[in-house]
């Protein structure tokens, strides 16, 4: 059965959406009581309410540090119902019976890029959190509101039954610790990455991020692990999470973790491009004029591992596009930035396939890379960068052409995105080969190849990227037996002379970046 709520307290910084609850709750007879900036703004919308100054008979002082913190508000939150009415009427303490409150804009305010220390300090809400813990400890007799999304229900349940039911007060207590959690978390987060000059380290002395929920799925990586995916609240717009998905069946782990390995790789291309992936690696990518042709060719790279991919663009999908899919193959997820109607007429045929849309995308998602380790978590900036600063440095006698340079730039980006050891033929914008995962490079470079020829395509002609340096000269001899004509590779072995040298004898063209890319 509903609580009747007799009297409210309004106090928020976002005041989204007040207005409208406010007046529902004037309506139905309910006291508010309100701080500084709320009540004028509901004084101003003609609706009648108690300052908690005037309430406590104690003023709002220093700047709003101290308003609500008082105990006639504390102890009208927190008093038992049932159980504490005697020394509430002693005390002359009225029961408040439904808070409103949102914390002030922390997580924003230090967003700015000019924000000082001192202003961030400001912005540490102190009567809001205490405020939030009470109603929420004493959800058996008070409701909790945090957020504008929480007010149409509301709004709803006081209108129809005069008040909250008490399954009603625990989903909100429980949004309500979320929302002071996450606060906390963030004022955590922000002042332990700062010494007291406000010198900032890269990596805080505490991670809090707080994970929110986003679906609870079928199972883990195998049927018999329980698995459920998290967001980061703090994710870039048009990051893989932020997904929305237009068609098809729910979603597994594996189809999660593939689809954002696809995402990430896909996001490393301005040109139209398309990426196909299997087992967390690539096993075609392409650029192209259009989705279409960079499909095309991703998927001739290797059709057998094609079959259940996940394939991502990072233009729209279109109906041709999608007609070309699943008239060709099985597949298991497509993911594009945008997805016509018309597309999705054509998949709606395939009613498995799942179809993601991701607003604003592709974006590689957060700063950070996260691992976990038997009882720990391994936190590394993302792998941003291409090359080293110092640049590319051809280092053979056979020169790189302008031409040349941007074919092996885009194997480059794709070996990225491989597991290591990672070896990736291609020409004129689309892989050829893969070789990815394996303990030894040779072995790599020898996948690459047996793949290629699988596929019925010829290595003459190609180039090749190597995510980390060739420790010996056999797999350059190996690239050169393929018909490999020019190599992309880090640098920095011991025997790069050697390695340089066998190039040289084979008249490959070579291009040293400085920088690896191991993806693990
Ligand atoms: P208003 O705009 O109504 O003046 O302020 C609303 C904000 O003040 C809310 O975010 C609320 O959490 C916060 N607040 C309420 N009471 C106190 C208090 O006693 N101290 C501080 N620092 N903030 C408070």
């Amino acid at each position: 059965t509903p609580l009747p709520i007799r009297r409210a307290l309004i106090s928020v910084s976002d005041k989204t959406g007040i207005e409208p609850l406010a007046r529902c709750l004037a309506d139905s007879g309910v006291e508010i009581l309100s701080t500084g900036g709320t009540a004028t703004l509901l004084q101003d919308a003609g609706i009648d309410v108690v300052e908690v100054g005037e309430y406590t008979g104690f003023p709002e002082i220093m700047a709003g540090r101290v308003k609500t913190l008082h105990p006639r508000i504390h102890g009208g939150l927190l008093g038992r119902r049932g159980e504490d009415e005697a020394v509430m009427a002693e005390q002359s303490i009225p029961p408040i019976d439904l808070l409103v409150v949102n914390l002030y804009a922390f997580e924003q305010a230090v967003a700015r890029p000019d924000c000082s220390l001192e202003a961030a300090i400001e912005h540490i809400d102190i009567g809001g959190p205490a405020m939030l813990r009470a109603a929420a400890k004493n959800h058996a007799g008070v409701g909790v509101v945090t957020a504008p999304a929480q007010y149409p229900a509301v709004i709803e349940a006081v209108a129809a039954q005069g008040g909250l039911d008490a399954a009603q007060r625990y989903e909100l207590a429980v949004a309500a610790f979320n929302h002071v959690a996450r606060y906390d978390a963030a004022i955590s987060d922000y002042l332990s990455a700062r010494d007291a000059d406000g010198q900032v380290s890269a990596f805080p002395g505490q991670l809090n991020r707080h994970w929110e929920k986003a679906a609870e799925l079928r199972y883990g990586e195998n049927p018999h692990q329980p698995a459920a995916f998290y967001r980061d609240p703090l994710a870039r717009p048009g990051s893989f999470a932020d997904y929305q998905q237009r068609q098809g069946k729910a979603l597994s782990y594996n189809n999660l973790a593939d689809g954002d390995a696809a995402w990430a790789c896909v996001a490393a291309f301005d040109a139209p491009a398309c990426v196909i992936v299997k087992h967390a690696n690539p096993c075609g990518v392409a650029v192209a004029a259009e989705p279409t042709a960079a499909y095309e060719a991703a998927f001739a790279t290797d059709p057998t591992s094609a079959f259940g991919g996940i394939i991502a663009f990072n233009r729209p999908l279109d109906a041709a596009t999608a007609r070309a899919i699943v008239e060709r193959q099985f597949v298991e997820v497509i993911l594009a930035p945008a997805v016509s109607d018309e597309a999705l007429m054509v998949t709606a045929a395939k009613t498995n396939v799942r179809v993601l849309e991701v607003p604003g995308g592709p974006v590689e998602a957060s700063e950070w890379r996260l691992q976990p380790v038997g009882g720990g978590l391994l936190v590394q900036a993302q792998d941003r960068a291409l090359t080293a600063d110092s640049g590319l440095r051809c280092v053979t006698r056979e020169p790189v052409s302008e031409a040349l340079a941007e074919e092996l730039d885009f194997v480059w980006r794709v070996a990225k995105f491989v597991k290591s050891n990672a070896i990736v033929y291609g020409r004129e914008g689309r892989t050829l080969g893969i070789g990815a995962g394996q303990m030894s490079r040779v072995d790599s470079a020898r996948i690459g190849v047996s793949k290629a020829a699988e596929a019925g395509l010829d290595l003459t002609g190609s180039v090749l990227a190597s995510d980390a340096f060739f420790p010996f000269r056999d797999g350059i001899d190996q690239a050169a037996a393929a018909g490999v004509r020019a190599i992309i590779q880090p640098g920095g072995s011991r025997r790069d002379d050697e390695v340089i040298a066998a190039a040289d004898e084979h008249g490959i063209a070579m291009l040293l970046t400085g920088m690896r890319h191991f993806r693990h």
